[in-house]
This record gives structure tokens, sequence and C-alpha cells, in this order.
């Protein structure tokens, strides 16, 4: 009997991404991630999964972003009992991110209910901060380069993605057939992570295309961050930064710690970190040496390069602060959490800024900032954006094309079949039609639900 790949996520688009793996009665989940975004693509995390979660074996988890692992909590409490399988950074990081994952929808449940701007009454969270606690010992920790056997017969390697800490490409090997996960793709020139590993030996490949249509700037980080920032802090401006608790939270950090080492930002320039997860994360960085490009030092460094917000009135204090400063907090895509109250209170006046840092799912508050929109949708009413939207392309935590290609080059032969995932349509077919015409490869952009031989 043949394998099979069912694309419950990320197929046509960049979150939930969830593909499901089967063979002779037995079935395994790599990656198992919310869908963000659009409300239609919001309203897929409520449907039931084509196989009871009880049927489902094992999990492998290619990182911690909730759009890769987000949806484990509710799995686990929909019946699942296997085993989570994880490198030892993306356990430690899903341990930070999926009781907050909950926590955030018990708010935004009871929020919406206080002010009656759910259509459905009651509004529930998707899984609470309990669900997300009682499913964290299925997590299992496993080593890079190491095989595992999640299921009898069925072997799982994890290699290095970069990306974010933790971040894994997967080799599934089972019925003699080789299956390769990219996972997220990390840049080779990052200013924290190492660069991916190479590819290994495939038969399938699923390779992601967040910028598959696109060529990053050779300008850094800190050659686009540099004259934003001074620019904000010159006219008094606040500086709100939505940023991805996980990975670049602490890039940006780095890059404002070296910005004010060389001279380039005043070191006076006050900088908050507005997220207890990113808080934690940073942390987390000196847990886990060998994974990223920080020393010792400069991690120390990165700790002590703001001033870290914890509780919550800490953080409606901010509110009263007046500019020069720069506020990081999270979500990265201004989906929730403290982030939309530092928007709500600064967007409106043109001195201050607002710095988009990575990649912002249509739909989402982030892409709405991104299109220059007047107003932005915050807490049930329109808010208006008088402050200046700065995208810093240099910051992405993604390969581009070109590193896309340059990573499936790496592999010693070419495979039978490459699935083109977790893109919007148009660059996961601008990259199809890469790997077809430069490589010569098979590539299909696969549909959502749709299921492959392999
Ligand atoms: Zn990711």
């Amino acid at each position: 009997m043949s394998v099979t790949i069912t694309f419950l996520g990320g197929a046509s688009t960049v979150t939930g991404s969830k593909y499901l793996v089967q063979h002779e009665g037995k079935r395994l989940l790599v990656d198992c991630g919310l869908f963000q975004g659009y409300k239609q693509l919001r309203l897929r995390n409520w449907a039931p999964l084509p196989v009871p979660p009880d049927q489902i074996h094992a999990v492998l988890l290619t990182h911690a972003h909730l759009d890769h692992s987000g949806y484990s909590p509710l799995l686990a409490k929909e019946g699942f009992n296997g085993r989570v399988y994880a490198s030892r950074g993306t356990r430690d990081l899903c341990r930070i991110l999926w009781p907050d994952s909950g926590h955030i929808q018990e708010e935004d449940a009871a929020f919406a209910n206080r002010h009656g701007f759910s259509k459905h009454a009651p509004a529930l969270p998707l899984y609470t901060r309990q669900d997300a606690l009682d499913a964290l010992p299925l997590l299992k920790a496993v080593e890079f380069d190491k095989v595992i056997t999640p299921i009898p017969g069925w072997k799982a390697t994890f290699r290095s993605a970069g990306h974010i800490l933790g971040a894994s490409s997967i080799l599934l090997q089972v019925a003699g057939r080789r299956i390769l996960f990219s996972g997220d793709l990390g840049r080779p020139d990052d200013l924290i992570m190492s660069p991916p590993d190479d590819a290994p030996q495939a038969d399938t490949v699923l390779i992601e295309s967040t910028y598959g249509d696109r060529i990053h700037p050779k300008e850094d980080v800190l050659a686009e961050l540099a004259p934003a920032l001074q620019r904000a802090a010159k006219r008094g401006g606040v500086a709100v930064v939505p940023v991805f608790a996980v990975g670049r939270a602490q890039a940006l950090l780095h890059a404002i710690h070296l910005l004010k080492m060389k001279g380039e930002l005043p070191t006076s320039l006050p900088v908050f970190l507005d997220s207890p997860m990113a808080v934690h994360t940073t942390h987390l960085f000196e847990d886990h040496p060998g994974e990223h490009r920080l020393s010792h030092q400069d991690t120390r460094a990165l700790t002590r390069s703001a001033t870290m917000v914890n509780s919550t009135d800490e953080s409606k204090a901010l509110a009263s602060r007046h500019g020069p400063m720069v506020i990081l907090s999270a979500s990265g895509m201004a989906t929730g959490g403290r982030v939309l109250h530092h928007l709500e209170h600064y967007a409106g006046n043109h001195r201050n800024m607002i710095i988009l840092t990575g990649y912002q799912a249509p739909g989402t508050r982030g892409a709405t900032l991104a299109s220059d929109a007047k107003t932005v949708r915050i807490h049930g009413r329109d808010v208006e954006v008088n402050a200046e939207i700065v995208q810093l392309e240099s910051a992405s935590a993604h390969a581009d094309g070109n590193q896309l290609m340059a990573w499936l080059r790496t592999m010693p032969q070419a495979p039978d079949q490459v699935y083109v995932v977790h893109g919007e349509a148009g660059p996961a077919d601008i990259l199809r039609g890469r790997i077809k015409h430069e490589l010569g490869w098979r590539a299909v952009v696969p549909e959502q639900g749709s299921t492959w031989p392999t």
C-alpha cells in the first residue's frame, strides 16, 4: 500500500500547516498549526479534521510558531494521545507559546462577550490556557540529526533549518519512501540565526514558499533600521514595533543594541520589550548556545539592551510616557497581544512610527497597516492611523526565492516530486515555475484538503 500525504493546511496559504501522512492504517501529522489572518481562514480552526484525533498516532513539529504548532492543544483536547516530537528548542518555546495562545483566546472571547461585538453568543476560545498546559506533557524532545521512530517502522530525522530557535526540516522515511519537509527555512545571512543545513536526499519534498516570489534587498537590517529610528527619535515620536515574540523580537533588540554601540542611535534612547513571552524567549537564547550566532556576551547584552516589561500594570504605564522611545511588543502581525493597546494609543499621532518587521499574512492588522490604510480595526472600533508606517524588508526570518532554490540545489539528487506549500497562491506558483524551469523537477502547488500519493 502506498504512502499518502493530505494537505490539511499550509496549502496556498502561509498558515495552518498540517500535513497528514498515512500508510497501512497508521497516521502521523507533520506540523499542527493554527490558521491565522482572514476570518474565513480562522474559521477553519473550528472545522473538524477529516481523521479523528485519537486515530493519529504521532505529531512531528518543524518549529514552535503557532501557525505550525498552535493547533496541538486542540488536537489533544479532542482526543489525540500520542507524542508530539520536537527539537529541544521547539519544545521549550511551545511551553511558552501554547499557554499564552490559550490565554489570548480566552481574553479575546471574554472581551468580545463584554463588548458584545461577537456574532456568536457567547464567543468561545478555541482552547484555554489550561487545555494548553494539559497538552504540554505530550511534547517529547528529540536531538538534531538523530533517527527517531515515531511509529514502529517509521523513521524521522530533524535537521536545523535556521529561521528561529529549534526550527527544523524533517526527513521522514516510511515504506521505503523518503519525504522531506523543509519547515520554514531561515536565510543564510540572518542577523542572529545560523544558516539552514543542506537538504538531504529525498523522493518527495515539501518546500515552503512564503517569499517564493521575492528577493530580499541587499541592504542589511541595521542599514534599514537606523534612519527610521533616527527619524522617529528626532521628532520625539514613539516607535511601536509589532514583533514575533520568538525570533524577530531578539533580532530587533540585537540590531538596536548594535546601532547604539556604533553610535548611530543615542544610548539613552529608551527601549521597552513589552511581551512577557518575548522576555522569556530572550532568556532561552542563553540555554541554547549552539543554535544561533550570538556569543555569550551578545546574549547577555540582549537581555540588558531593553527594559523588560512584565506586568500588565507596567505595560499600561507605558501609555503615560512621552517619546522618544521604542516599544517592541507582540504579536508580530498585530493579530493580538499587548501591541494592540500600543497601536490604539499611538497610531493616531503623526510624530509616531509603526515598524513592521516580518511577513504580514493577508487579513491581519499588520497587512492592513502595510497597505497604508487610514484606519485599522482594534477592539471593535476603527482607530485612525497617522503614524509613519515603515516596513523592514530586511528583517524577515524567511529565505527568499533565490535562497529557497539554493537550498533545493543542495540535494544530492533530484527528487521525484516537489510540493510547494506555505505560501499565498502567487508566491507559491512563482516558486513552482522556477523549480520546473530552472531545475527541471516536477513541482505542484497542492490544494487545501487534497491527498497525493508519494
Ligand atoms: Zn515560522
